[in-house]
This record gives C-alpha cells, sequence and structure tokens, in this order.
C-alpha cells in the first residue's frame, strides 16, 4: 500500500476518488489523504498553489507530481529536491489547441468587425485565406506543436520557434535559439506565445520584437505573463502598428481591476482559461506516472531544473 499525500485545494476537492480508482485500474493500492504524516509519504500529487512550500520532511517521497504544466513557481525552491514531474495531459493540450485555433480564427477572418457591428455600412472587407497568413509559433514544445499541426492543418503557414533545433513535420519554417528570434517574428500576421517562463524568457516580447511583426498583428499569449513588457505592449497598441493582443495570463494573476488591459479596445483578456487541468484525465496522467515510478521506470515529463521548465 503506498501513500500519496493529495495536497492543495484543488486536489483536495476533486482527487481522492478519481486518482484511487485510476491507481487501482493499474494494481495499485493506495492510502491517498491529504493529511498524512510527512515521513510516510510515498508520493506528493500537488496543485502548486496550495500552501505546501516546504518539502523537506517529505524524506522518503519518491516524486512530487504537479497538477500544473507550468512549473516556475518551484524553481527556486531549493526544499524541493524530490524528482519533480510537470503536467502533460491530452485534455489540456486539446483544451490549448482549441483555445489557439478559436483565437487566431477571430483575428484571422476579422469577426470582430462584424461582432461590433458595420453601424449601418455595407463594407464588404474580403479576408485573406490561410495559405496568405503567417502564423509564428513561440514554444514548440507539448501544446506548440499541437497548436501548429491544427493550424497547418488548417492552411497556414506556421513558423515555429524553440530553444533547441528539432525536426517538426509540416511547419513552413523552424527557427530554433535566440539569435533566431527576430527572424521569426518577422512579418508575422499572428503570433501565439507558448514558451514557459524561465530566465530566458521573461521580458523576452518587448519594443523591438513587436517592431518585427506585420502592421496590424494580433498577438495571442497563453503562456505566461512576464514574458511580455506590459508597457511596451500597450505602446505598440496605442501607436497602431499592432492590431490586437489576445492575453490569457498576466504579471500579477488575477489581473489587477486598474490594470489597463481590462478596458483597452484592444486588448482582450481571458482569465487563465486557456488549457485547465481536468481532473478526470489529470487523475489518469498521474496514476500513469506513479505506476512507472512503481515500476521502476523512470518518470515522464520531469522537470529539468537547470533549464528551468
Ligand atoms: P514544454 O513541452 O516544456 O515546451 C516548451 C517549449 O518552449 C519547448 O519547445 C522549448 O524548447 C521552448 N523553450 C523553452 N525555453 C525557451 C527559450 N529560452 N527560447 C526558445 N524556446 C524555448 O511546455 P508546454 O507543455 O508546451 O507548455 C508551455 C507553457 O504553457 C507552460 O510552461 C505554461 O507556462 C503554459 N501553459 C499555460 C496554460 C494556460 O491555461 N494558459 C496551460 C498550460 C500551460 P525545446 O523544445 O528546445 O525544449
Amino acid at each position: 500500500m503506498i501513500r500519496v499525500l493529495l495536497s492543495g485545494p484543488e486536489v483536495d476537492a476533486n482527487y481522492a476518488a478519481l486518482l484511487g480508482a485510476a491507481l487501482s485500474e493499474r494494481g495499485i493500492a493506495a492510502d491517498l489523504s491529504s493529511d498524512h504524516a510527512p515521513g510516510t509519504v510515498d508520493y506528493i500529487v500537488l496543485d502548486p498553489g496550495g500552501t505546501l512550500v516546504d518539502f523537506r520532511p517529505y524524506r522518503k517521497a519518491k516524486a512530487v507530481l504537479s497538477l500544473w504544466a507550468g512549473v516556475e513557481v518551484f524553481l527556486g525552491n531549493t526544499t524541493l529536491t524530490q524528482p519533480l514531474a510537470r503536467m502533460v495531459d491530452p485534455a489540456m493540450t486539446r483544451g490549448m489547441t482549441e483555445y489557439v485555433i478559436a483565437h487566431v480564427m477571430r483575428h484571422h477572418v476579422g469577426m470582430d468587425r462584424h461582432i461590433h457591428g458595420l453601424k449601418g455600412r455595407w463594407q464588404q472587407d474580403v479576408p485573406k485565406l490561410a495559405p496568405e497568413r503567417a502564423v509564428t509559433i513561440l514554444g514548440m514544445g507539448e501544446l506548440g506543436q499541437a497548436a501548429a499541426r491544427a493550424l497547418t492543418a488548417l492552411g497556414f503557414p506556421v513558423t515555429g520557434w524553440g530553444r533547441t533545433a528539432k525536426e517538426i513535420d509540416g511547419l513552413a519554417r523552424n527557427f530554433s535559439g535566440p539569435e533566431t528570434l527576430d527572424d521569426a517574428l518577422t512579418g508575422a500576421e499572428i503570433v501565439v506565445i507558448l514558451l514557459p517562463r524561465t530566465p530566458e524568457t521573461e521580458n523576452l516580447i518587448n519594443a523591438a520584437r513587436l517592431a518585427r511583426l506585420a502592421p496590424g498583428a494580433a498577438l495571442i499569449n497563453a503562456a505566461r505573463g512576464p514574458i511580455i513588457v506590459d508597457t511596451d505592449l500597450l505602446n505598440a497598441l496605442d501607436s497602431g502598428h499592432l492590431g490586437h493582443a489576445t492575453l490569457d495570463v498576466f504579471r500579477v494573476e488575477p489581473l489587477p481591476k486598474d490594470h489597463p488591459f481590462w478596458h483597452h479596445p484592444k486588448v482582450t483578456v481571458t482569465p487563465h482559461v486557456a488549457a485547465a487541468t481536468r481532473p478526470t484525465t489529470a487523475a489518469q496522467a498521474v496514476a500513469d506516472n506513479i505506476a512507472r515510478a512503481e515500476a521502476g521506470l523512470p518518470l515522464l515529463n520531469t522537470v529539468d531544473r537547470s533549464r528551468g521548465y
């Protein structure tokens, strides 16, 4: 019988029954609780939004399994010496792909013109077709590659940009490394950010980078707020260079009531809902990883602390 600590508000509320059943299906008997004595715990399933920050008492824990895909909250935590796995879940990936497609298509076909109304003017602006619309995705990991596949299937020429070079089928252009970022952004009409937050990606999208985009371009940030310099983004929108920003993530969340993003006519705020962790599928992903560890196999989706994601 393994002991699994369920820690954090999201885990407490949703995971005991789902994870117990998922482990049982894999032949693992587990005692799941939110108040096991720390020294007895084998695995920690963690909602990083909770209060557990000191991992030292969990000296026997074989892994910390995060329910979040982004793991920057852990990176400065020197008490966390156990292996750390982040959430990769097909439902989360699907959710992000749906969000990206919805917001790309909104900008691509110019839906806002008709949603806000033409006010009696019969003005026919015929949008470009997908093959004529340059889309750049920053971050070609689980989420970026899935979004690229979906956009490519719709006919968009997709430019991908990541940290290390890798073969990715179907891309129009495939860049890697900081020295290629300007090329990846130059002339892009829609940019989708799906990078992790690390020291290298913080403030990456600044005035000079935004100036590279095509006039009237749309920016979609579904990754992390600090990747964009907020004031540079507002200036680029106000100057008319940028057409629109769709933002799901912010430097401070919830986004403060007096933040200019809330009421800016060229900003759409979505409250960090692009790709939620859904308990039914996330419990399966966590159970898979615990089963691997119990079988002596390496954990999936471990975080490399030296690179920060
Ligand atoms: P992932 O699989 O780890 O992929 C990250 C990608 O970013 C990789 O392609 C990586 O390059 C690239 N990258 C990292 N640092 C870079 C740098 N300095 N320069 C260029 N490229 C860099 O992560 P994921 O699962 O796709 O998730 C991405 C992020 O989305 C998460 O970290 C999280 O912050 C965010 N997220 C948001 C939501 C939401 O609801 N808004 C939900 C889930 C996740 P390599 O391929 O070379 O490693």
